[in-house]
């Protein structure tokens, strides 16, 4: 009989970043499974941003490995360039470029023919739900408009894995729940893999099918939202938590 596992989409193995003699990220390990969100969640400050810059592969991890689908991409001596990792980047900031349309920012970091291209644009504007500022420009859409410009941009290429770094932290409050429930809607149906670095654990409970509570660089906790939130691991983590209601 033969068994087959499938390897978690995205897994890093004891990642380490140290900075001028200063641990960052000290020993951090996990995955993320297909079609599941996985929070990254902590105070300020305690190396989440980090985290996600070395999966991406703009900052060098001192230690450790990152696999994707079971190969790895990056070492301490391998490395698989960031444009080749297939990893859709999404950030507070939207970065949309202000100069090119709504179609031409979502279409930015794709390949294929016009027809393809624009089928693909299309496709993600209906699933986001702006397919009538398809001609506008960034500077004419709202907040919450823009953030999900963004969405459709880093979702066009099909990424394997994305990585957003507390996407909704710039919108307003009335606002962020309605558009974390529409953004998880989409990311579902596009199957990747996310990883959402937030400091807000109302956020974590509402989005994420597991929750890795970071402190100072170490993992403190993993687990289901449920799990997390009524068995604590201690005292620090019942008062960050505290916060949810
Ligand atoms: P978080 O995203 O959880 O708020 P960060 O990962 O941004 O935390 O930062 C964690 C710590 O690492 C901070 O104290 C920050 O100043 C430090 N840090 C991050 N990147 C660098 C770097 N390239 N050089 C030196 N220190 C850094
Ligand atoms: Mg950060």
């Amino acid at each position: 009989m033969t068994v087959t596992t499938t390897p978690p989409r995205l897994e890093i193995r004891n990642l380490v970043a140290r900075f001028a003699g200063r641990t960052v990220v000290d020993d951090v390990s996990l995955t993320v499974q297909a079609g599941q969100v996985t929070c990254l969640l902590g105070p300020s400050g305690c190396g989440k941003s980090t985290t996600l810059r070395m999966i991406a592969g703009v900052e060098m991890q001192t230690s450790g490995e990152i696999y994707v689908d079971g190969k790895l991409i990056c070492d301490t001596v391998f490395r698989v360039p960031p444009e080749r990792r297939e990893i859709g980047l999404m950030f507070q900031d939207f970065a949309l470029f202000p100069h090119l349309s709504v179609a031409d920012n979502v279409a930015f970091g794709l390949k294929g023919s016009k027809e393809q291209k624009r089928a693909r644009v299309e496709e993600l504007l209906t699933k986001v739900d702006l397919m009538r500022f398809i001609d506008g420009f960034p500077h004419q859409l709202s907040g919450g408009e823009q953030q999900r410009v963004a969405l459709a941009r880093a979702l066009a290429p099909r990424p394997r894995i994305m990585l957003m770094d507390e996407p909704f932290s710039g919108l307003d409050n009335r606002l962020r729940d309605g558009i974390r429930d529409e953004t998880l809607a989409v990311l579902k149906e596009e199957d990747a893999a996310v990883l959402l670095v937030t400091h807000e654990p109302d956020e974590a409970m509402r989005m994420a099918d597991e929750i890795a509570l970071m402190r100072r660089g170490k993992i403190v906790q993993q687990g289901a939202p449920y799990n997390v939130y009524t068995r604590p691991a201690d005292k620090a983590a019942v008062a960050f938590f505290s916060d949810v209601n």
